[in-house]
């Protein structure tokens, strides 16, 4: 295992209910068997999201999960969650990391893209571009040039105050007509009741959904809002795990489940996600972080591809002023991510000037 931190620019700040970024520091991860094959994976530690930073997943990475998953095939992704499920809790971009080094690995030895891999058939996704907090003036104006630049859907994002949200909305929907599908996104930023009350008054404006509306953890209060709203609820920050999936499910608290691989802790328990979601008719949406590299959103279309996600959110690398990935990987088409039909995850060269080498990992 090697390990290489990156730090790539933001084409501009992005702010959120919970904060703002405008650098982002990521995490990546090369596997290589005795046999000489290589994969690569990738960490975006979010200490808001998922409680991780970049410190903490690279000493993870090098003293707990890599030692025990050495000598292990590629291939035994089952023994592999399972160890690396035993060596701790929660911290799953970095879980990831690994997950997608194999994936990568065992697709290219199987001379396949990842999205064949997964039993898919097609490449492409559509994706939105989403729109930071800012005024409504600057939304709307932000929402014209994103569908003139070819995308086909806007996601917004609302949260941090009720009365500029609904302002925000408005003029976002005269901006771009009414037939493009708009998303939002209130990050946990409203209670139960300025979400009852700003989705009941931003009804006239057809949103396609809204993603968590409220605390993470409050799927009663998810539930109770879907029986008095129009718009499909998303569980993004609520649903982080399979078992998470299957408790927001049960509780009734989602119409849409947001995956993230940093969330998930990779592929292999998002496939997981997948299978209980469309058990019960539950949509699926995929999703990234801010400052995920172009290898991540790799990943995260191939899932979406393979599984024909109903909605795509996977805009983290094109907010993104530099680029880990020199060759290779998920390109753009108006509004359309696509997957080259490569090996693996398709990324055929990483941009060694934006990677710092982490230290070795010692031996036990
Ligand atoms: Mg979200």
């Amino acid at each position: 295992m090697e390990i290489f931190r990156t730090r790539l620019r933001c084409k501009k700040p992005f702010r959120i209910a919970t904060g703002v970024s405008d650098q982002c520091e990521g995490i990546l991860v090369k596997l290589t068997t005795d046999g000489g094959a290589a994969g690569w994976g990738e960490a975006s530690p979010d200490p808001y999201l998922t409680g991780e930073t970049m410190d903490g997943v690279v000493s993870l990475l090098v003293h707990d999960l890599f030692p025990v998953v050495r000598g292990l095939s590629p291939w035994q992704l089952e023994e592999i969650h399972r160890r690396m499920a035993a060596a701790c809790v929660a911290n799953p971009s970095a879980r990831c990391a690994i997950d997608l080094a194999c994936h990568d690995l065992i697709a290219r030895q199987a001379g396949v893209s990842l999205v064949s891999f997964l039993g898919g058939s097609s490449g492409r996704v559509l994706t939105n571009y989403s729109i930071g907090l800012c005024t409504a003036e600057e939304a709307a104006k932000e929402a014209r040039r994103i569908i003139e630049s070819g995308y086909r859907a806007v996601k917004l994002k609302v949260g941090n105050d009720p009365e500029e949200d609904y302002a925000r909305v408005k003029a976002v929907r005269s901006s771009i007509g009414p037939e493009v599908p708009l998303r939002i996104d209130a990050n946990e930023g409203w209670t139960y009741s300025q979400a009852l009350r700003a989705l009941t008054r931003i009804e006239p404006f057809g949103v396609e959904l809204i993603e968590q509306p409220i605390a993470r953890w409050d799927y009663e209060g998810m539930a109770r809002l879907r029986e008095r709203v129009t718009p499909p609820i998303a569980a993004d920050e609520g649903v982080h795990s399979p078992r998470d999936a299957a408790r927001a499910i049960a509780a009734g608290a989602v119409d849409i489940i947001n995956i993230k691989l940093m969330k998930s802790g990779g592929l292999y328990p998002a496939r997981s996600i997948v299978a209980q979601a469309r058990a019960h008719g539950v949509a699926l949406m995929v999703g990234g972080m801010v400052g995920e590299s172009r290898l991540a959103v790799s990943a995260a279309t191939a899932l979406a591809a393979a599984y024909r996600f109903e909605f795509a959110d996977l805009d983290a690398d094109l907010l993104l002023a530099e680029d880990a990935v020199a060759e290779g990987g998920v390109t753009l088409d108006g509004s359309e991510r696509v997957l080259p039909d490569l090996p693996g995850l398709g990324v055929q060269k990483l941009d060694e000037s934006r990677l710092t080498s982490e230290a070795q990992p010692l031996p036990r």
